[in-house]
């Protein structure tokens, strides 16, 4: 395999320091970016070749293995992550090279980690609340058990920071790379440290709280501002309130889902309530004013003489100002006429009165009458 003049391609002298090469790499790492010679493949072509000095010049052992033998022991396959397409996420403007040189070449700094540290786990709460909660709007102080990071490390989770070192194997990239040499070429592969997991660091002594893991379970208070007008199912999100990530990740999200408790008189559908209301035969007669509880408090409501039973009377803009409505909804009022079951003496005797002037009145036209002929007929 001809193996090419690294030095040479970044034009730097064989003595160069690593801040030379570095130096040199983003130079040149600038001026052959594809971003910046769109269609050029030549441009693209030189670009992978100084990626790919800059992988073993970078790397002290690496650049060890080159000087002496001439070769890193790798085939150009080894070098399939720093084509020019890794970069293809990165912006230009704010690319920084020597960044780049660092994370992706290491030199056994081990300053950022291979594997990507899990974010916390989102929590689910279940809140209760009143219908007149939720037309109104409420705080709530609710309590809940989840895990936050640990105080005493501060999530690394190592008893003391010189607890923390980068892993011996992998120089703290948290991957190895495997070479095998085949009938084809040399192949080779790179896979997670099994030493750290792909941490790229190992704690010598674990933190004596949380064993290691950088997180503690702990009971978080939170207020929680309940906007007017949610309903069943509605949900709200409250970010970075979830559970603690894993050593020093991000932490997860809490979802806050509402369930309203079902009320003794009002029923909602969508942003109307519905309520049923009994007045006395007399009312339903004479007519009255009468008050009618809301969930905005007690209102008059005048009630027409001769009102039948079932009637729906509409307070409008008394019902609940939906979450995305414009206009609050309307109460529903279904007054229902209450037959007396206990009656006085007097009343009793008023009431045949009140019956023996209607009877003429009954028989022949009303209702019994009627149900009579049917009966007759049967
Ligand atoms: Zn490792
Ligand atoms: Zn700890």
């Amino acid at each position: 395999m001809a193996e090419k003049d690294y030095y040479r391609i970044l034009g730097v002298n064989k003595d160069a320091s690593r801040d030379e090469i570095k130096k040199a790499y983003k130079n040149l790492a600038k001026k052959y970016h594809p971003d910046l010679n769109k269609g050029d493949n030549d441009s693209s072509e030189k670009f992978k070749e100084i990626n790919e000095a800059a992988a073993v010049l970078g790397d002290d052992k690496k650049r060890q293995q080159y000087d002496r033998f001439g070769s890193t022991g790798e085939g150009f396959s080894g070098f399939e992550g720093f084509d020019s397409s890794s970069f293809g996420g990165f912006g230009f403007g704010d690319m920084d090279f020597g960044d780049i040189f660092e994370s992706f070449f290491g030199g056994g700094r081990g300053r950022r980690s291979y594997k990507q540290k899990r974010r916390g786990a989102d929590l689910r709460y279940e809140l209760r609340i009143t219908l007149e909660d939720a037309a109104k709007g409420v705080k709530k102080r609710i309590v809940i058990p989840r895990y936050e990071t640990c105080d005493r490390c501060g999530g690394s989770g190592a008893e003391s920071p010189s607890d923390v070192i980068a892993c011996p194997d992998c120089n703290g990239t948290g991957y190895v790379r495997r070479t095998q040499r085949t009938p084809f070429g040399m192949f080779s592969t790179t896979a997670n440290c099994p030493k750290c997991n792909g941490d790229g660091r190992i704690i010598k002594k674990l933190c004596s709280k949380c064993r290691g893991t950088g997180r503690v379970e702990k009971e978080r208070r939170l207020e929680v501002a309940v906007p007017a007008g949610v309903e069943t199912g509605s949900q709200l999100r409250i970010q970075n309130e979830g559970e603690a990530g894993e050593k020093g990740a991000p932490p997860g999200d809490l979802y806050i889902y509402i369930t309203i408790e079902e009320h003794e008189i009002f029923e909602r559908k969508g942003d109307d309530i519905y309520i049923e209301v009994p007045i006395s035969f007399v009312q339903a007669v004479f007519g009255d004013e009468i008050e009618v509880p809301t969930l905005s408090g007690k209102v008059k409501m005048s009630i027409p003489s001769g009102t039948q039973t079932n009637t729906v009377f509409r307070l409008k803009g008394k019902g609940i100002m939906g979450l995305r409505s414009y206009t609050a909804g309307d109460q529903m009022v279904r007054v229902v006429i209450k037959t007396p079951k206990k009656l006085s003496k007097r009343q009793k005797e008023i009431l045949m009165e009140f019956a023996k002037e209607t009877k003429e009145e009954i028989s022949t036209k009303g209702f019994f009458s009627k149900l009579r002929n049917a009966l007759d007929k049967i």
